[in-house]
């Protein structure tokens, strides 16, 4: 097998050698931001709007991100090109570097940034027509004014806790409410319930990531005439939906075919979902940044 060469700090080095000090602020606290981004056939799909999120989570957390946007840009063409990669899933993380051990980032001089790219296919072609089992989870998401969840951060224990429920109960993702019983997103994708050829995705602010996928459906919905609403929705909506879908860079378009026992419309994809796939796999090599 070919050497995987990964970006870390400015050099290009191998696997087994891409190593950060143990008082990376982003190991002992979590202290970093990242973003996942797809290639899809030689085109880093929606590369500006990941680049976009990634700046703004740095600003709002106030962590200087030692390479400028071009700088950027570059060292993500270059790995990508290093490991001859047209089809993949990249990993670019920032994390507020080494420190010492209190928390404070101003002991932290130079921010690390980390790019790892790879083939990546999380769910089978089957998975996309059978769809996933779900369940709702007792684990609540961060609410809003405690960690804003455009942030992107690195400190996932809350979707980790959220996936950990989801194993226990033989589900392939999770459902999360936030405290006050509405639905908010996967541990690792939006949601989307579709009723009487109506979409509706619960507004971000409610505590879900802003979605690149999430995004791109809305847009989809807009350009091609589907009903789409950004509306706050309980699980009984889930329950009674014809249709559920979950978004993300990883699992692109997913139906949702089980939630909490309950089956959904026809227990396997339904049709605006696999149409939503379609329109946006057709996408997905032509917007963006071209890199072969
Ligand atoms: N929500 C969460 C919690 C995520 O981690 C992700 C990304 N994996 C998403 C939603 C989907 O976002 P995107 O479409 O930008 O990948």
């Amino acid at each position: 097998m070919a050497e995987q060469w990964i970006y870390l700090d400015g050099q290009f080095v191998t696997k087994d050698n891409a190593k950060i000090s143990v008082y990376d602020h982003g190991f002992l606290y979590g202290d970093g931001i990242f973003e996942g981004i797809r290639i899809y056939n030689g085109n880093i799909f929606k590369c500006k709007e990941h680049l976009d999120r990634l700046y703004d989570s740095a600003k709002s957390i106030m962590l200087n991100i030692p390479l400028t946007y071009q700088e950027m840009e570059d060292a993500l063409v270059e790995t990508l090109r290093r490991n001859e990669l047209r089809d993949g899933y990249i990993r670019l993380v920032v994390s507020r570097g080494a420190g010492n051990l209190g928390l404070d980032p101003n002991r932290c001089p130079k921010a690390s940034v980390i790019i790892i790219a790879e083939q990546l296919a999380i769910y089978s072609e089957e998975a996309y027509k059978t769809g996933l089992k779900t369940v709702s989870v007792s684990t609540k998401r961060n609410i809003p004014d405690a960690l804003n969840p455009k942030i992107k951060s690195l400190n996932y224990l809350n979707n980790i806790l959220v996936k950990i429920q989801s194993n226990l109960s033989g589900a392939g993702e999770a459902i999360m409410l936030n405290s006050q019983g509405y639905v908010t997103e996967g541990s690792g994708d939006n949601i989307f319930i579709v009723k009487n050829g109506v979409i509706t995705t619960p507004p971000c602010y409610l505590g879900a990531l802003e979605g690149i996928t999430r995004q791109a459906i809305i847009d989809i919905c807009h350009e091609k005439g589907y009903k789409l609403k950004e509306e706050p929705f309980t699980l009984h909506d889930v329950y009674v939906a014809d249709e559920v879908f979950l978004t993300g860079t990883a699992a692109e378009v997913i139906a949702v075919r089980e939630v909490d026992g309950r089956i959904i419309g026809e227990g396997h994809a339904g049709p605006i979902t696999l149409k939503l796939l379609e329109e946006f796999r057709s996408i997905v090599d032509k917007d963006g940044l071209k890199v072969w």
